[in-house]
């Protein structure tokens, strides 16, 4: 195999952002992992003793040969970019040349490595500078094993600086996971001094993989939704949302940015997420949203820092919109969304345990042409307060209150409408923080005697109610306009106990499924409850009872 490790030229490394990355086992492991994805390894093993300060990588990757081996540690050496221009095409995770160099300055590092194509692979031992000082052949199955010993031997303040070992190793651990998201293709294997410390499974999907990541999400609470971008070559949207009816997080610690490949910091866009959840989700909870970005190259410049983790995106405004567009698509109601059976935790318990010594193979039937409505149909009120729907996957309870305070807020948020109301609506003894709360939510208010005051406009929708004094008074609690637009939309929805007919039902159904986030009310409660075809199907055993009963 020719050589394909070069140095770079003196222009170029003027113009890649310098300084040191390595600072912690972490961004060892980091920047030695980058490089096994980046020579296309499927199978990584990081095996870590964090008392000796050792780290080693071994991959399956397409590997070195001995010039590469005694090239790969010197100064700006990198077999990834060669030119200026070079910089504005990047594919891989690494270019900088830094890595394996700076190891060498602060470490002990040794590399056994083994294209595929040759029969031997040799083992080179780096020297002051990323010079190769000890070079043997050796026989190692194809790939590359590297091995950092010592770290910050020789700078024993660093040291010091780091947290404790336990810590560290959480940092480790989280810096596998960003990259096994990314990444959900490949096979890791962690060890903690020659311990198993995690395994992660290769998945066809991040929806597959999350749940090995994130602790108690099954793939079923998750949607995944791959969006090729319009007029833009090359580029894709994929994501993967919680539903907000089935989990949250207590941190937004879960909305997650990752561009060609690897996790960034990309605020506006994480802002964006956070707020088109906004209303889904329960008070101080945070959705779960993994977005991976498939961009172009020439739109990225990845030379925003040293580490990779900050970027530039040109046109975040764009991707802004796409991002709205992409989320709203997956919390819809549409046969494509519906396409996995969807279960309460309780329900799909009760079907394991019930199918606990069965062995069924049901394939939930799709088709492919009815993707976006599904027809759903009322077909009865129970209790005054829930309407049974049938679709073609299966039955559903629908909350008839909270399903109208979806429909109503949405409706609020795109119309919000001050009307004048004659004659005024009196209202007694505000607190002047009430007064200003009704006025920062855009009502004319003015004093009208002793301890009285005038309510000359009001909400639209409140105008044909009997209590739209109380309604008011309600909202002068404060809150800005969106929790304004909630009490709204609570009080004007209809009341759970009263009686609909079937038009009613069917009418609130129709407006409910095309609301933007038909899963939760606007404080974050679940409106349905789904009991799908595939689940029952299972459940009473119909694919058993056609094969045995008949002989087949
Ligand atoms: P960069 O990744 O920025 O190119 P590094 O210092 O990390 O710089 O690596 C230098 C070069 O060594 C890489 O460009 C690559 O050609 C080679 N290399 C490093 N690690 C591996 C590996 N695990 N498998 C194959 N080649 C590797
Ligand atoms: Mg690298």
């Amino acid at each position: 195999m020719a050589s394909i490790i070069q140095t770079l030229p003196t222009e170029v490394v003027y113009l890649i952002t310098a300084g040191e990355v390595i600072d912690s086992l972490a961004a060892v492991v980091r920047e030695l992992v980058e490089n096994s994805l980046d020579a296309g390894a499927t199978r990584i093993v990081v095996a870590i003793w964090p008392q000796q300060w050792r780290v080693r990588v071994a991959d399956n990757g397409c590997g070195m040969n001995l010039e590469d081996l005694q090239q790969a540690a010197i100064a700006h050496s990198t077999s990834k970019i060669r030119s200026c221009a070079d910089l504005w095409k990047i594919n891989s995770l690494g270019f900088r040349g830094e890595a394996l160099h700076s190891l060498t300055n602060l470490a002990s590092l040794e590399i056994f490595s083994r294209p595929a194509q040759e029969n031997l692979g040799w083992r080179v031992v780096y020297g002051e500078g990323g010079a190769a000082v000890e070079v043997t052949a050796t026989a190692i199955a194809p790939g590359t094993v590297v091995t950092v010993s010592n770290l910050f031997g020789n700078c024993l303040s660093r040291r010091q600086g780091l947290p404790p070992t336990s810590q560290q190793m959480k940092a480790v651990q989280a810096t596998i996971h960003q990259i096994a998201l990314c990444h959900p293709h490949v096979t890791w294997q962690v060890w903690q001094n020659d311990r198993e410390y995690f395994t992660i499974y290769p998945c066809r999907t991040i929806a597959q993989l999350l749940p090995q990541i994130i602790p108690k999400i099954r793939s079923s609470d998750l949607q995944e939704l791959k969006l090729d971008v319009a007029n833009l070559a090359h580029s894709a949207l994929n994501l993967v949302v919680g539903l907000p009816d089935r989990c949250h997080r207590h941190r937004p610690d879960w909305v997650r940015v990752a561009m060609n490949g690897r996790m960034v910091k990309c605020p506006e866009i994480e802002q964006t997420i956070l707020s088109t959840f906004h209303k889904t989700l329960p008070r101080d909870r945070y959705p779960i949203c993994f977005l991976h970005l498939v961009i172009s190259p020439e739109h990225i410049n990845w030379n925003r820092n040293p580490a990779k983790t900050e970027i530039y995106l040109n046109e975040v405004n764009f991707w802004q919109e796409q991002v709205i567009q992409g989320i709203e698509q997956a919390l819809r109601i549409s046969a494509v969304n519906l396409k996995e059976a969807v279960q309460t935790t309780r329900v799909s318990k009760l079907l394991k345990a019930a199918e606990a010594k069965g062995n069924y193979n049901f394939q939930p039937q799709n088709s492919p042409e009815d993707d976006q409505q599904t027809s759903l149909k009322a077909i009865a009120q129970l209790s005054n307060t829930y309407i049974v729907v049938e679709h073609p996957g299966g039955m559903w309870l629908v909350e008839q209150h909270i399903a109208h305070e979806r429909v109503l807020y949405e409706q609020l948020c795109d119309r919000w409408q001050i009307i004048p109301v004659e004659p005024a609506i009196i209202l007694y003894q505000l607190s002047p923080a009430q007064v200003s709360q009704l006025q920062r939510i855009g009502l004319d208010i003015e004093p009208f005697g002793e301890q009285l005051w005038a309510v000359r406009s009001i909400p639209a929708m409140l105008q044909h109610r009997e209590d739209c004094a109380q309604a008011i008074l309600e909202l002068s609690w404060g809150g800005d306009l969106q929790t304004a637009q909630v009490a709204v939309a609570c009080r004007t929805a209809i009341r759970n106990g009263t009686p609909m007919n079937l038009n009613q039902m069917q009418t609130l159904l129709n407006q409910w499924q095309n609301t933007r986030n038909p899963r939760t009310c606007p404080h974050g409660r679940p409106i349905y409850l789904s009991l799908e075809e595939s689940a029952l199907a299972r459940f009473f055993r119909r694919n058993w009872v056609i094969g045995k009963s008949h002989g087949i």
